[in-house]
């Protein structure tokens, strides 16, 4: 699977909708202080279905959502859609029909987040196994956080050992076996 396109609407800084097509090789994004470019990596980090507010430096999920400027009211509800190209067929089974994949996160304030793939509604959990592989999972090593470098330096071994697992693809077999014993 390979990320083409991501798309916000609502999301952080991003309050007027801004389509971003992610070219093969390397992209850079540079920027004065504050303008988003964190932002971007964390609303990647958002629709692959990361739960915790605190990746987002929010204090709740809704704080995700554009908050207003002077002059700019606030939104109510935000939106990031990631396109996946899934031509070498290496999503996880159930989602292996199509070559294209298409995950939206929504979120609505004070009514939660809702997840679509390819148009049906899904599961947050489903979306953590579209993703659970090494470095698509939200949480993968893939995507580093500003300041995650020294964080990972300075881990304790037991969590070293969770970074080293997820960069093996351990966490995604970990995470299928879960949902299996659960039903
Ligand atoms: P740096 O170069 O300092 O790392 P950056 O380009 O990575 O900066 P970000 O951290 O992505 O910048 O963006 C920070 C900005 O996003 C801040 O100005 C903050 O006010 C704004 N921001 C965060 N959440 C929201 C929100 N919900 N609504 C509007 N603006 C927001
Ligand atoms: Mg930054």
């Amino acid at each position: 699977m390979k990320f083409t396109r991501l798309r916000l609407l609502g999301f952080k800084t991003f309050v007027e909708p801004t389509d971003i097509l992610i070219e093969p090789g390397l992209t850079g994004i540079v920027g004065p202080n504050g303008c988003g470019k964190s932002n971007l990596v964390e609303a990647m980090r958002w629709a692959m279905g990361e739960s915790s507010h605190k990746a987002f430096r929010a204090q709740d999920m809704d704080d995700v959502i554009f908050a207003g400027t002077t002059g700019r009211p606030a939104r109510n509800a935000a939106e990031v859609v990631l396109h996946l190209d899934n031509s070498d067929r290496t999503a996880p089974a159930a989602f292996n029909d199509n070559d294209a994949l298409e995950v939206v996160r929504r979120i609505e304030r004070g009514a939660g987040s809702h997840y679509r793939i390819n148009g049906r509604e899904v599961r947050a959990r489903d979306v953590h196994l579209l993703f659970a592989d090494a470095s698509t999972g939200a949480r993968s090593p893939a995507l580093v956080r500003q300041g995650q470098i020294g964080e990972i330096v300075g881990a304790k071994p037991a969590a070293r050992r969770r970074i080293l697992e997820e960069a093996a693809g351990v966490a995604g077999l970990h995470a299928r076996r879960h949902e299996a014993e659960l039903r």
